[in-house]
């Protein structure tokens, strides 16, 4: 019988990728997304797709989409300058918003599984960072209420695991780009490529040193539709261990956009990590996954989509 799955979060980047990925499978797809940091135009092509439902609906309230299959639970906001202005939102979703997603799947006996993230492991001090690594945290930092609702969600899937015998897979996602990031979301690639091509200087926070390991949105959408079909309960960090300084990306950035504009330095947020690679030794062995698009590659493939925001925003002015 053909599989009905939902996807919280679809009007966003990772999932409304992710609905193309299932569609693409012929699974029907139910996104469910409250548009706070998604955008409708992500799902525009998807108007005609007879497969494709769409509830706008917050997750923190208790809600209910029907038989699935499957739960995909990628509803948050994601960059630092969102959960920055959206905090409490961030900790409910995280909180609230995960056990919501929890339940229509024990109701329906679906398998479950939940976006977490690199933040979990904090500033670490352990590199690359590997499963098995708890961390180093600040609870009570400016980005807490991102890395302790994600740190809480975990938690949560593991014990409907345990108590409920919930069918779960946790992904851990390394930094991720490409088409379909929000232009303004003040994330660092989306930064770096719109003021690249609108000509402006390059923003690096500090002194261009800490690092980020940056995986394209096809590896990443790839690496998780392969966890879903695992039978892996343990988180998996799915990402692109090719380590970039933020200063290194900003001169690939300029050179693949052939602009002249130039870098400016700027102070470091608060507790923003220094170093970040995904070891990814578990992923291969278990998914027979590794990533294929090099930074290089993959921002030449984003390109197309920043001029377009960029066009978008001057014609608006
Ligand atoms: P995004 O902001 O583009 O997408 C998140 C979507 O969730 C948005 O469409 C937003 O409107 C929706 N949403 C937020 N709160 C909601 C609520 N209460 N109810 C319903 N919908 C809600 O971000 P993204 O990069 O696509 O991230 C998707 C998921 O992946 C997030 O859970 C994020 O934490 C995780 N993640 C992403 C990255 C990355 O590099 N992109 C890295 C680590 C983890
Ligand atoms: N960053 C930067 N310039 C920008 C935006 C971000 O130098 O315009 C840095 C940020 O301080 C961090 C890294 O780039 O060290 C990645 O930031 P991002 O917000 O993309 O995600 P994070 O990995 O911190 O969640």
């Amino acid at each position: 019988m053909q599989q009905r799955v939902l996807i919280t979060g679809a009007a966003g980047f990772l999932g409304s990728h992710l609905c193309d990925a299932l569609l693409a499978e012929d699974k029907l797809v139910v996104g469910v997304d409250n548009f706070s940091t998604g955008d409708a135009a992500n799902l525009a092509h998807l108007k005609n797709e007879a497969r494709f439902e769409f509830i706008e609906q917050d997750i923190c309230t208790p809600f209910d989409c029907g038989r699935v299959n499957y739960v995909f639970n990628f509803a948050s906001p994601a960059s630092p300058v969102d959960y920055a202005r959206l905090g409490i939102e961030t900790l409910l979703v995280g909180s609230a918003g995960t056990l919501n997603t929890l339940e229509i799947a024990k109701r329906y006996d679906a398998a479950y599984l939940h976006a977490s993230t690199s933040e979990c492991y904090g500033d670490p001090d352990v590199h690359p960072q590997v499963e098995t690594y708890w961390g180093r945290v600040n609870p009570i930092g400016p980005r807490s209420v991102y890395d302790e609702a994600k740190r809480f969600s975990e938690a949560a899937v593991m014990a409907y695991n345990r108590y409920h015998g919930l069918d779960t897979r946790l992904v851990r996602i390394f930094n991720t780009y490409g088409p379909r990031l929000q232009a303004n979301d003040g994330r660092v690639i989306s930064n770096l490529l719109i003021q690249a091509l609108s000509g402006k200087p390059l923003t690096v926070y500090g002194n261009g040193s800490h690092t980020r390991s940056f995986c394209y949105v096809s590896d990443l959408i790839d690496g998780i539709v392969r966890l879903s079909k695992s039978n892996e309960v343990l988180p998996v960090n799915i990402g692109n261990p090719v380590e970039w300084t933020i200063l290194e990306c900003a001169r690939e950035v300029l050179e693949v956009t052939g602009s002249k504009a130039e870098i400016v330095f700027k102070d470091l947020p608060v507790d923003d990590p220094a170093r970040r690679k995904p070891d990814i030794t578990k992923a291969k062995t278990l998914l027979g996954w590794e990533p294929k698009v090099s930074l290089r590659e993959g921002l030449e493939m984003s390109v197309g989509y920043f001029r377009e925001c960029v066009e978008r925003a001057a014609a608006k002015a």
